[in-house]
């Protein structure tokens, strides 16, 4: 039997990169399922479809093909079909086009098998909003993990920051916002801790110290 770690919470809580550390660490494979949704969001751009529920958002799902895979360095990358499209999901124009798609319920049905499948053969630590309330309500450790609005702007601002682009502080804080308001709001898998998660508030830790608190959670429920 496999084992699967569900970790949900807001964006910028620094659940990716603190989770494919922890899974490095435990050897277990790293699911960052807001890519799959950033992988929608990016095909609904291309093809200027609203991101609302629409015959047309049915139709694009039919016509398109989203895949995960990994890289040799165990690194997850996404296809839209068959191009990778790891690096141009992560423009912030795709971050708010994923959060919008992502209330789409024909949108969140799409990629449920998929999300499923990978916990089914592989001990993995699942990255999402909805991972231990709806994707995987059985995973053997659920994790909250959150900080302050204003912490994880701070936190996004350094590192597109870092990637050379030009962003400002106060709009990524009312991206952050807005992205917030988006996720917990929807009528469909809202963003709330699952029954029986355990809550990581990493506003006052670090980086090392959260990956830290991740691990001995993960080791003290499993
Ligand atoms: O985690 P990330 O910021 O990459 O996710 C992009 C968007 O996808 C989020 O704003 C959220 O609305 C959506 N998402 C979701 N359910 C997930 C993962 C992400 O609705 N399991």
């Amino acid at each position: 039997m496999s084992i699967a770690i569900a970790l949900d919470g807001p964006a910028g809580a620094g659940k990716s990169s603190i989770a494919r550390r922890a899974a490095k660490a435990l050897g277990y494979i790293y699911v960052d399922t807001g890519a799959l949704y950033r992988t929608i969001g990016l095909a609904a751009m291309r093809n200027g479809v609203e991101p609302v529920p629409s015959r047309e958002v049915d139709a694009l799902l039919a016509a398109i093909r989203v895949e995960m895979t990994f890289n040799e360095a165990g690194e997850q990358i996404v296809l839209l079909n068959g191009e990778d499209v790891s690096g141009e999901i992560r423009t912030p124009e795709a971050s708010m086009m994923a959060s919008k798609i992502s209330a789409v319920p024909a949108v969140r049905a799409y990629l449920l098998d998929l999300q499923r499948d990978m916990a089914k053969t592989n001990n993995v630590i699942m990255d999402g909003r909805d991972i231990g309330t709806v994707v995987l309500p059985d995973a053997k450790v659920k994790i909250f993990l959150t900080a302050s609005p204003e912490a994880r702007a701070q936190r996004r601002y350094k590192e597109l920051l870092e990637k050379g682009m030009d962003v400002n502080y106060d709009d990524i804080l009312r991206d952050v916002a807005e992205r917030d308001y988006n996720d917990t709001h929807r009528e469909i898998a809202p963003l709330k801790p699952a029954e029986g998660s355990i809550t990581v508030d990493t506003t006052a830790l670090d980086f090392e110290q959260s990956v830290e608190a991740i691990i001995n959670v993960i080791k003290e429920n499993r």
